[in-house]
Parts: C-alpha cells; sequence; structure tokens
C-alpha cells in the first residue's frame, strides 16, 4: 500500500529525515513514536504530498507519487488529519464534513451514513466553534474518512483531548480500521499508541530507529 524508500529532507541545516525507509501494508495501524523535532511530521508531509522531499521516493498503491501533489495523492486515496484543527469554525458540523466533496449531491447520503458512524448525528447542525474540542477531533477525522482513503494520516490526533475524548476517538479509529486500509498514527501519547496500533516505531533526530512490534518498542522505552 505504502512504500516510503530512503526519503531525506533538510530544512536549511536541519536534517528532519536522513534516508528513512517504511513499508505499511493494507490492515496495518502503524504507530509512529518519538521524541519533538524527530521527524514524525515532516514524515506525514512527505508521504501526504505537503512538502517537496530531497531524496528518496514514495509509492502509494502501486504507484510512485513522488512529486505528486498533495491533491491528487488525496484523489488517489491518501486522506490526512492536521495536528492543528482545520475546521471553519462558522459552518455546521455537516458542512464541515461535507466540504471535501462540495456540490456532489449523491454524497450528502455518504456524509450522514460517516456522521451516523462516528456518533456525530446529534451535533450535525452544530457550528464547529461551538463544539467540545474531542468533538471537533472526531469532526476532523469524519471528514477525511468521507471520502473513503485507503490511507489514513493522524498528526497527533489526541492533542488537547481529555480521557473521555480520547476514548471517543480510540472508537473511531476501531471503526476506521478495515482489512483494505493502512493507518498511520503519530502520537505523543506512548501508552495509548503502542494499545491500539499492529507495529510501531521509533524516530529520533529523523531516522527511523526501530520498526518491530508493538512489545519490541515498549520494551526499548
Ligand atoms: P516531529 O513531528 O517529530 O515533532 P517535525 O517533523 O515537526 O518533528 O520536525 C523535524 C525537524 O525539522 C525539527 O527540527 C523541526 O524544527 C524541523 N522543521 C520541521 N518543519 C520545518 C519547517 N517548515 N521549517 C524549518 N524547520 C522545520
Ligand atoms: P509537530 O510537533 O507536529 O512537528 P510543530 O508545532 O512542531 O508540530 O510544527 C507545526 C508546524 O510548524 C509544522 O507545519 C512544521 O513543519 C512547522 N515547523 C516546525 N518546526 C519549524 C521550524 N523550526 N521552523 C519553521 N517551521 C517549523
Amino acid at each position: 500500500m505504502l512504500r516510503i524508500h530512503e526519503v531525506s529532507k533538510s530544512y536549511g541545516g536541519v536534517r528532519a529525515l536522513s534516508g528513512v525507509s517504511l513499508a505499511v501494508d493494507p490492515g496495518e495501524v502503524v504507530g509512529l513514536l518519538g521524541p519533538n523535532g524527530a521527524g514524525k511530521s515532516t514524515l506525514i508531509d512527505a508521504v501526504a504530498g505537503a512538502i517537496d522531499i530531497d531524496h528518496g521516493s514514495v509509492t502509494f498503491d502501486g504507484g510512485d507519487v513522488t512529486g505528486v501533489p498533495a491533491w491528487e495523492r488525496a484523489r488517489r486515496g491518501v486522506g490526512r488529519t492536521f495536528q492543528r484543527i482545520r475546521l471553519v469554525p462558522t459552518l455546521s458540523v455537516f458542512d464541515n464534513v461535507a466540504m471535501p466533496r462540495p456540490g456532489r449531491a449523491r454524497d450528502l447520503g455518504r456524509v450522514r451514513a460517516v456522521l451516523d458512524e462516528y456518533g456525530l448525528t446529534r451535533w450535525a447542525q452544530v457550528m464547529a466553534r461551538d463544539l467540545p474540542a474531542g468533538v471537533q477531533r472526531l469532526v476532523e477525522v469524519a471528514r477525511v474518512l468521507v471520502s473513503d482513503p485507503k490511507l489514513v494520516l493522524l498528526d497527533e490526533p489526541l492533542a488537547g483531548l481529555g480521557e473521555h475524548e480520547i476514548e471517543l476517538f480510540e472508537t473511531a479509529l476501531h471503526r476506521m480500521r478495515s482489512p483494505l486500509r493502512s493507518i498511520v498514527l503519530v502520537d505523543h501519547n506512548a501508552p495509548f499508541v503502542l494499545s491500539v496500533v499492529t507495529r510501531a516505531c521509533l524516530m529520533v533526530q529523523g531516522e527511523l530507529l526501530l520498526d518491530g512490534t508493538r512489545d519490541e518498542v515498549r520494551n526499548s522505552e
């Protein structure tokens, strides 16, 4: 599904990624752990096409997408959430979730189905700015899932969530798992990440130090 091959990226003198290789198969939920500045967000950006990489290649769904713009990768099935919530504050939950497919009347049923799946139906007409933080995060996730992406990249989805909200997110994560879908989860909350993933990677200073089962990564921490 996803093949990251020897990817490097520098920002000025800072080497954010140093020859990182990683392969993710359908059905896998891969956790990316590591301290601040390790290069996790840069790796997500490289896969989503949000940045140009200096070296290496990214293959998605059988095709080389290195250099392919982000919108085209999204069209081919790369979905992502951002660390900072990007909902339109003055639009309803429904309209925010419907946004990736504006004007496509036939897709409104799909929007309803996704809202229902993520327990958001009762919030559908509420403006995004009036939602609790955890619900905003769920709406972000729903907005990505409405396009039924093959690959879902989640960048620090737990940032700012309370305990109950983390439970809601865990349920959402469970629902988005599929044998046909790959999920990459970046978060600082290592206990949570290790409890939900099938595989975990540890990044430090732009390098992928460890790629193994969650027990292997847990024991190395
Ligand atoms: P993480 O997500 O693991 O916290 P990042 O990928 O955000 O790490 O950052 C990796 C390194 O690259 C850090 O040293 C960070 O400061 C630097 N960096 C990331 N984005 C930029 C940018 N747009 N401009 C300059 N430096 C950046
Ligand atoms: P993360 O922990 O996910 O890397 P940050 O808050 O560090 O999040 O970064 C948020 C945004 O700022 C990202 O788009 C990242 O690329 C950018 N960024 C990070 N470090 C730097 C830096 N040293 N200079 C410029 N931009 C940066």
